[in-house]
């Protein structure tokens, strides 16, 4: 259901908490109007009334849908060597089988369990494109489309990432046999850039921007002429690279050029806002610095990092110095803002051995982390999102007045609470775009979703 008007008693605004105000929607699903203190208005009195706190629905800055499909089928030892690198090689076994068809079913479960958990925008970091043999669809967006199409079904905003897939490592090793699906030439890749950005133009729920790999899966020249290309045809549109999440990574980078990672793409790209490095854990103090001044956004995946072994990013030091970062669900291992933030500072504590690390003047840690994650994940997917005023898109999330972890608190220490004692998912009603697509905590296309779902996992795991 598309909505004109909404009323919240109260709500968290571009400019802090506020009071009876009354929202308003403009046909393309964006925000008209935002008014505060505004109970005696007439308007107010007969628009529907949020069931409880309003707060900006969170961009999810990472999401390799298919892979929600394995989740949990990676936890079983395989001996003492169990790293990130076997895991690689359970997820690129899945990889060989899935059809397009069964892509559309998990990526629609996934949107819908995003939904739900609170994320109303992704990113869609997509590497699965041609068929089992490494062979382009006859439509060669086939795969992309279907990222494209569960977003329209399940009504989550999509930043589609078309990844840049040519070797299988640092300097231009050819790729290995589990690539074979992932893998372009730099002209076939900017065609099915600008078929993605043709066939979309003017959706406000979308946008589409690139994803080199990582400095393993792209020379640096393939990595410049990317670049080019995405900005012959958007030179605004958002950049993602996977960058440091493995010290074997970083090794095997130093090897090649003598340096870093994030030292190596501070050095020879143009990084700023645009950017988004996702992971980019192992960083000097130097490097930590570089990238906090650079303006780009670090994609933080803390659940995902710890499922996979890979380390902690500097999270304290990189704030302290104005560093902006948004949060990933990655693999999919869980599906929740509120827990990524926890373990991003739970992170923090356990290192440093002390308490309340990733905290601004507010002093809530919650509140800071949510405010933070909000505007560094819209920077990163290139959308108007993360916001309540006008012009931002209309979107957002009510959390459940009556969940016990919320009674009592308000303003900053709603956040508190959500994100540290909400085990329980306290969101009760999720608008996108205007429409409301979670209503009393269930999703309007939940059930048939999971039908689907339920026989793709049936055969991916025959
Ligand atoms: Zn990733």
């Amino acid at each position: 259901m598309t909505a004109t008007t909404l009323f919240a008693e109260t709500a968290l605004l571009a400019e802090g908490w506020a009071r009876d105000v009354l929202f308003e929607i403009a046909a393309d699903g964006s925000l008209a109007a935002v008014t505060p203190n505004a109970a005696k208005d007439g308007r107010a009195k007969s628009a529907p009334r949020a069931a409880g706190p309003v707060l900006p629905g969170m961009p999810n800055l990472h999401s390799h849908a298919f892979q929600r499909a394995m989740a949990g089928l990676t936890e079983r030892s395989g001996g003492e060597e169990d790293s990130f690198w076997t895991w690689r090689e359970v997820m690129y076994g899945f990889v060989g089988k899935i059809r397009p068809d069964q892509l559309e079913a998990i990526a629609a479960q996934l949107y819908v369990e995003m939904l739900k958990a609170g994320y109303t925008a992704v990113g869609e970091f997509h590497y699965l494109h041609h068929d089992p043999e490494g062979r382009p669809y006859a439509d060669p967006a086939e795969m992309s489309e279907r990222a494209f199409a569960a977003a329209a079904e399940t009504g989550i905003g999509l930043t589609h990432l078309p990844v840049l897939y040519g070797f299988g490592g640092f300097g231009g090793t050819p790729a290995g046999q589990g690539q074979r699906r992932f893998l372009h030439e730099l002209d076939d890749y900017l065609i099915l850039l600008g078929t993605l950005m043709t066939r979309h133009e003017g959706d406000p729920q979308i946008r589409v921007g690139i994803a080199p790999h990582s400095l393993r899966a792209v020379t640096p020249e393939l990595l410049a002429d990317a670049v080019t290309g995405l900005d012959a045809l958007d030179s605004t549109a958002p950049i993602h690279i996977h960058i440091a999440e493995q010290t074997k990574e970083v090794e095997d980078c130093l090897a090649w050029s003598g340096q870093r990672p994030v030292e190596w793409l501070l050095d020879h790209m143009q990084i700023g806002p645009r950017w988004c490095l996702v992971h980019a854990t192992h960083m000097t103090e130097t490097e930590t610095t570089r990238l906090a001044q650079s303006g780009a956004v670090a994609g933080l995946c803390p659940t995902t990092e710890a499922n996979l072994g890979d380390g902690l990013f500097p999270a304290r030091d990189y704030l302290r110095q104005g560093g902006v970062f948004g949060i990933g669900s990655d693999s999919h291992i869980s599906v929740s803002p509120g827990e990524e933030l926890r373990w991003l500072e739970y992170g923090q504590r356990l290192f440093h051995r002390r308490r309340n690390l990733l905290v601004d003047g507010s002093g809530s840690v919650g509140a800071t982390l949510y405010r933070l994650a909000l505007a560094g994940g819209a920077t990163a997917l290139g959308r108007d999102v993360g916001r309540l005023a006008p012009g931002a898109r209309a979107d957002l999330v009510v959390l459940d007045a009556d969940n016990p972890i919320l009674l009592g608190r308000t303003g900053d220490a709603l956040l508190d609470a959500y994100i540290f004692a909400g085990n329980v998912n306290p969101i009760r009603e999720v608008m996108v775009g205007g429409r409301w697509v979670v209503e009393g905590s269930r999703h309007i296309a939940e059930d048939a979703v999971r039908e689907r779902f339920r026989k793709t996992t049936a055969e991916l795991t025959a």
